[in-house]
């Protein structure tokens, strides 16, 4: 069977906001770049982003800054981020939403027409830029207009839209290829015809978003099957902090069709709360003893905090969603709950039916679409679902770099940025700040390297193989072994964690990977869905076994981890990197890696007080001769 091939000198999988950013960045270096996405052009998962994009633009209360936004980004991972990561995210976030506008993107303005900043849980200031509840539609129409006008820069240049820039669209990558130690490209199949093509490139950035497939409940779309984190792990790179998931708080939990479809932040951003079958205002039951003196303990405190927030401490329905959704599956647990089990999110009687309309169109829509219910008049009911994983590839935080050479990674398929939990709206400008600097990183690497690595054959081979072996072999249906693999890693890996229950899922899914081996589909080549899901169970085994391995491991509760076992957050802990790889593709090993400290001038923006809650005595004792 002929194989497709094209030369590029940057490859860029994925087309959501981080791959966008990147492959836009890579062409204004002068690289000739080619982007490829399993769905449709524009149908990237970022798409479906609601609240904004979280940057220190200070523009609704002139107090933000960027040592603020770095601050609460810190404080939202439990201090275990990459706090290299945290800074040029902090600093360089303002940039690139103002780069947007230049591009042509439409923010919602404040009164004096500056773009408007909403409140998100655990940022001081109102902070998120945003497009109604629409941000992510607008941020990929803008950077997809930004292509097309690199495209008709290109066509007046050279006589070819495409000399420099190209979309694959609907197109799978299933294996990295190397030459010796380094990328030499990319090999996958087009999902129409299923037809297989080779990308021949030094270079490749991973941008393929996240792993929410691998769980039952999920906010997440189809293509989240974790195909980025799992190519990486098989080309020799890394992967850290693999047992962190964010469970968002807020997911539908009613009709059964739609269970775990987001209700986004904003809704309590914008002044929505949560109440149990009692009718009571619950999270201030929960208010962890770390954000004890920055959140209101009164109902009357934190409703004024929404007309006056330089007086008053803000609602503890805006603590990271970490918190909120462990409390809310605690009032659940404890028969509390709404009758589809949930809990109620109420803004109907917090602001005018057409306030809310204006605000949350989309939620307005939504519920009233798939549930018949209209948030206007009546509460919605809502409950945890699988968001959005912190962990991913192990990346250099200023180029992007993978330790494997020629590739690199942005978005949320990279790890260390958000550490143990993400502040809503930090994906967004994360995408904008990594991806710009993934793009740069991949075009330097190029510029740098004597010879262009070559594609072996043999490497091109053993991927063809590997891509049709399910094709037309009657083994086990891979839509029984993916349900399966949900269940397991809802059930036991979820948002609540024990150690036995984690290694019981361990051997469920060490039965699952030889199963996978031999998962068949019927029919041929052209659009076969079940051929792709046969493909993407090896991506999603992999990744759950990296989750599962790490949760088993770590035996602490911070952040997006939570061991019923090991309640509390323990400082060792925090100077831990639990680092994912896998020699040979069949098993994955877990090492211990200590994070580097923090630089000084960083670590002293912070209070004594505050670190005494996160770091270990010897790290105090070291902060107190910085701080002296
Ligand atoms: P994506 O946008 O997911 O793009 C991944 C791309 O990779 C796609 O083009 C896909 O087709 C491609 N791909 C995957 N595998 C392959 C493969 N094997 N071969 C080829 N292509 C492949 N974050 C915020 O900051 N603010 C918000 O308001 C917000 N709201 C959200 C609302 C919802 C409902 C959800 C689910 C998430 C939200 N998030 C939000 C999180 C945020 O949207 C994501 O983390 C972010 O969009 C991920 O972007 P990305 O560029 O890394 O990947």
């Amino acid at each position: 069977m002929e194989i497709e091939r094209h030369e590029y000198d940057v490859v860029v999988i994925g087309a959501g906001g981080a791959g966008l950013r990147a492959a836009i960045e890579a062409r204004q270096q002068g690289k000739r770049t080619a982007i490829v996405c399993k769905s449709l052009f524009g149908k990237a998962h970022t798409v479906m982003a609601e609240g904004g994009a979280a940057a220190a633009m200070g523009n609704v209360n002139p107090d933000d800054n960027w040592m603020v936004h770095f601050r609460d980004t810190m404080r939202g991972g439990k201090f275990l981020n990459n706090w290299r990561m945290a800074e040029l995210h902090a600093k360089e976030a303002p940039d690139r939403v103002w780069e947007l506008e230049a591009w042509g993107a439409l923010f919602d303005r404040t009164k004096d027409g500056k773009i408007s900043q909403r409140n998100f849980g655990g940022h001081e200031y109102p902070r998120l830029a945003h497009v109604g509840d629409r941000t992510g539609l607008e941020l990929i129409r803008t950077l997809q207009q930004r292509v097309v006008a690199l495209q008709q820069e290109d066509y007046d240049n050279h006589g070819d839209y495409e000399a420099y820039i190209k979309v694959f669209a609907e197109c799978t990558v299933t294996r990295l290829l190397k030459d010796g130690d380094r990328i030499s490209g990319a090999f996958g199949y087009w999902r129409e015809t299923g037809n297989l093509v080779l990308f021949d490139a030094p270079a490749v950035v991973l941008a393929t978003g996240g792993i929410g497939k691998s769980y039952v409940v999920t906010s997440n779309s189809w293509e989240y099957t974790g195909d980025g984190h799992a190519l990486a792990l098989l080309a020799g790179a890394k992967l850290i902090n693999m047992e962190f998931i964010q469970f968002h708080p807020t997911g539908m939990v009613w009709p059964p069709s739609v269970r775990g479809i987001l209700v986004t932040e904003s809704v309590r951003g914008d002044g929505g709360v949560l109440r149990n079958s009692e009718g009571r205002r619950f999270m201030f039951d929960y208010i962890p003893e770390v954000f004890k003196d920055k959140y209101a303990t009164t109902e009357e405190e934190a409703d004024r905090w929404y007309t006056d927030q330089a007086n008053n401490r803000r609602p503890p329905e805006l603590l990271p969603r970490d918190e909120v959704a462990r409390a809310i599956n605690a009032e659940v647990k404890a028969g509390r709950g709404s009758p589809q089990g949930g809990v109620f999110l109420d803004v109907s009687t917090r602001l005018p039916a057409e306030e809310i309309k204006k605000r949350l169109p989309s939620m307005h829509h939504q519920f009233k679409e798939l549930a018949d219910v209209d948030i206007t008049a009546e509460p919605m009911q809502v409950g945890p679902t699988c968001h959005y994983i912190m962990g991913g590839v192990e990346v250099d935080a200023d180029t992007g770099a993978a330790d494997v050479p020629g590739l690199f990674a942005a978005g949320e398929v990279s790890g260390g940025m958000h550490g143990s939990n993400r502040l809503g709206g930090n994906s967004l400008s994360d995408l904008l700040v990594f991806g710009r600097r993934a793009g740069a990183g991949a075009a330097a690497y190029v510029d740098g390297l004597p010879a262009r690595p070559k594609v072996a054959p043999e490497s091109v081979e053993a991927a063809r193989e590997e891509a049709l072996a399910p094709l037309g072999r009657g083994g086990e249906n891979p839509y029984e072994v993916h349900q399966e693999l949900q269940r397991t890693m809802n059930e036991l890996v979820g948002i609540i964690r024990k150690a036995d229950e984690v290694a019981e899922a361990l051997q469920t899914v060490e039965k699952l990977k030889e199963r996978v081996r031999m998962v068949g589909a019927g029919g041929s080549r052209i659009y076969n869905p079940g051929w792709h899901l046969a493909l993407d169970l090896r991506n999603m085994v992999l990744v759950s076994e990296c989750v599962a391995r790490a949760a088993l491991l770590r035996e602490e509760s911070r952040g997006g981890h939570t061991r019923d076992d090991f309640p509390g957050m323990n400082p060792e802990w925090r100077r831990k990197l639990l680092v994912c790889s896998s020699e040979d593709g069949s098993s994955v090993q877990v090492t211990e890696k200590v994070q580097p400290a923090m630089r000084d001038d960083l670590i002293t923006l912070f209070d004594r007080d505050e670190l005494n809650k996160y770091l270990t005595d010897e790290e105090m004792a070291e902060f107190d001769g910085i701080a002296k």
